[in-house]
């Protein structure tokens, strides 16, 4: 689960990191009042989306008065900023976050992530903040340092140290570094966070190492010890269709093309994608039904998938081990019954029950295309995908 930039602020506030002062709104003189109320002479107003990127997209803008912190406060409030990480669709910005600006000297890259061959919590850091992380090991591979932190004593300070003294950190300010550091990482190990990643970290003109930006993302298997962590989660940052289906237990990701795709396990999604893409079609989605699902559950895996408006064709892809066939065409068929459509249908069984499937499916009296193959089920729903579409295209003209 991700979190937005001022909530991170304040987690990591309360583990010692320096962040500026600032405070959120939602409207435009809220956001001037809240400019007022810190003082200064340089506010900067932040979009909250959960997605980076937003100081090249307009959503991070430098104010000196009020009428200009109301200008960027209207200019963002509503609308949808749209940067390299939200996707085409963009993401509603609903919050500000005002906030004092800082007089920057210097700008560092910082990242706590979990590194998979390691099995630890590792450190990445870089003297060239500002820019993301993937643009830094393309240009600057040389700056980054990496560090992986031992779970039996944690981060220890000489390793903090170490760290500060590779990205070029003053003598003077060390022990700053090495307070934010310390922070970090007990806030991503005592929270079940996944990645911190502070970019820029800075260190301002008058010596002081704060944190500008802040992104937190939690482990979701882990939410249930944190209620207040889970308390944070905003799903209009969320895509309506993923967080419909997690809600009911479903497991579901939402893509770019025109065939729904219903299958049980993630290797098998990835397979059945593949086998799309190599048909000469697009995906619009998978939803894994999970082991074990009911009819019920299929049911409401298939109605979820008709649901979103890009799905032209539905493919059915199971293979049944502690799933059961005639449970899957039970669930289709009802799911049909219920609420009959007019795009294709396809199902491919196999496993567990697959004759009593077949013979649900077959006796229903629904138009449903079956295959046995994968490459055929994604071949016919292809070929079915397209056959309907150039259809109605046709019925249309006429
Ligand atoms: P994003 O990463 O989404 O673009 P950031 O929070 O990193 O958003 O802001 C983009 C840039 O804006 C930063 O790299 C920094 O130069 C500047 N900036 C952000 N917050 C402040 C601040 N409080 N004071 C001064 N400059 C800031
Ligand atoms: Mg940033």
């Amino acid at each position: 689960m991700d979190i937005h930039e001022y909530q991170a602020k304040e987690i990591l506030k309360d583990f010692g990191v320096t962040v500026p002062a600032g405070g959120l709104a939602y409207s435009p003189e809220q956001a001037a009042y809240r400019a007022r109320e810190m003082g200064g002479d340089k506010w900067i107003v932040k979009a909250q989306v959960h997605a980076g990127g937003r100081g090249k997209a307009g959503g991070v803008k430098v104010c000196s008065n009020d009428v200009e912190i109301q200008e960027a406060a209207a200019s963002m409030l509503g609308k949808k900023l749209v940067t390299h990480q939200t996707g085409p669709e963009g993401k509603g910005v609903y919050r500000l976050y005002v906030e004092a600006g800082v007089p920057i000297d210097r700008e560092i890259y910082l990242g706590f992530v979990l590194d998979r061959t390691s099995q630890r919590i590792m450190i990445v850091a870089s003297s060239e903040g500002g820019m993301d992380i993937e643009e830094i090991s393309e240009k600057k591979p040389e700056s980054i340092v990496r560090a992986t932190i031992d779970p039996a004593v944690g981060l220890v300070e000489f390793q903090a140290r170490e760290i500060a003294f590779k990205l070029g950190i003053e003598p003077a300010l060390t022990q700053h570094m090495v307070r934010t550091l310390m922070g970090c990482f007990r806030a991503f190990r005592d929270r079940d966070a996944t990645m911190v990643e502070i970019n820029p970290l800075v260190v301002t003109t008058d010596n002081r190492v704060i944190a500008l930006d802040a992104k937190m993302t939690f482990d979701d298997n882990a939410l249930f010890r944190h209620p207040q962590i889970s308390e944070l989660r905003d799903k209009s940052q969320e895509d309506p269709r993923e967080s419909h289906a997690a809600d009911r237990g479903l497991s579901y990701v939402g893509l770019d093309g025109n065939i729904g795709c219903i299958v049980n396990g993630a290797g098998l999604a990835m397979a059945t994608m593949d086998t799309i893409k190599l048909s000469g079609g697009e995906p619009a989605n998978f939803l894994d039904i999970g082991g074990g699902a009911t009819p019920e559950r299929v049911g409401k895996a298939f109605r979820l998938v008709r649901s979103d408006a890009k799905v032209e064709a539905i493919l059915v892809n199971i293979f049944a081990g502690i799933n059961r066939c005639d449970w899957v065409a039970e669930g289709v068929v009802q799911a049909l019954r219920d609420e009959p459509i007019d795009i294709p249908v396809i199902v491919r069984l196999s496993g567990t029950n697959v004759e009593e499937g077949q013979k649900i499916l077959a006796e229903s009296g629904l138009p449903i295309i079956r295959a046995s193959t994968l490459k055929e089920a994604a071949d016919r729903a292809v070929s079915a995908w397209k056959g309907d579409k150039a259809n109605k295209v046709e019925v249309k003209a006429v």
